[in-house]
């Protein structure tokens, strides 16, 4: 509290200088936290909400199904989705079952990256990664078009279009069922049943 001539107390006048010093010298000597982005970047929290992917199952065929149900849960309007029926031939569908995504943009200058398009997604087909890295220098490109989007293909995996190779009954891909084993003997391949 200061006097009525306007001069500090003691304590403000000797103390409270050598307390606030105090701060400044303990933290001198504390190791630095600043993170030297971006030439060094840190892995983000597992669960770290970031760019989104399209999954596929373990034949390649996509796990979208163009329900638009992500599009109807996305607080942003981010999501444009536009589905279609698979091909009248078993080799020209991109995804067990009638339907497949044809067409799957995310607008990231809309995206707020909540997840809740995830959480609406009934077959797993959308998640999120960690990738953060998501800025850009013009707006065209932060619009992802499905090819940007997809998850890339693992070993084993075929390009869609293709038939089913899992199982001719497309409630046994959501049943988890895996590849058949492919068998070789004597330079031919026969399947086995590898659930
Ligand atoms: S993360 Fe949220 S804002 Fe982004 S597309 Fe999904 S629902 Fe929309
Ligand atoms: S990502 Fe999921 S919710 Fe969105 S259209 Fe495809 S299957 Fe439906």
């Amino acid at each position: 509290m200061s006097d009525t001539n306007g001069g500090g107390s003691l304590k403000e006048t000797l103390w409270d200088p050598i307390a606030g010093f105090g701060v400044t010298f303990r933290t001198m000597f504390r190791k630095p936290v600043t993170e030297q982005y971006p030439f060094e970047k840190r892995p983000t929290a597992p669960r770290f909400h970031g760019r989104h992917q399209l999954n596929r199952w373990p034949d390649g065929l996509e796990k979208c199904v163009g329900c638009e149900l992500c599009a109807w849960a996305c607080p942003a309007d981010a999501i444009y989705v536009e589905g279609a029926s698979n091909g009248p031939s078993d080799e020209d569908r991109f995804s067990p079952g009638e339907r497949y995504g044809r067409v799957y943009q995310i607008n990231y200058l809309r995206c707020i990256l909540c997840g809740l398009c995830i959480e609406a997604c009934p077959t797993r087909a959308l998640t999120m990664t960690n990738e953060y890295e998501l800025a850009d220098d013009n707006r065209a490109d932060l619009i992802y078009e499905k090819s940007d989007l997809l998850a890339p293909l693992l070993p084993g995996m075929v390009e869609p279009p293709h038939a089913m190779l899992i199982s001719d009954d497309h409630h046994d891909y959501y049943a988890g069922k895996t590849l058949p084993v492919v068998e070789v003997t004597h330079g031919s391949a026969s399947t086995g049943d590898g659930a």
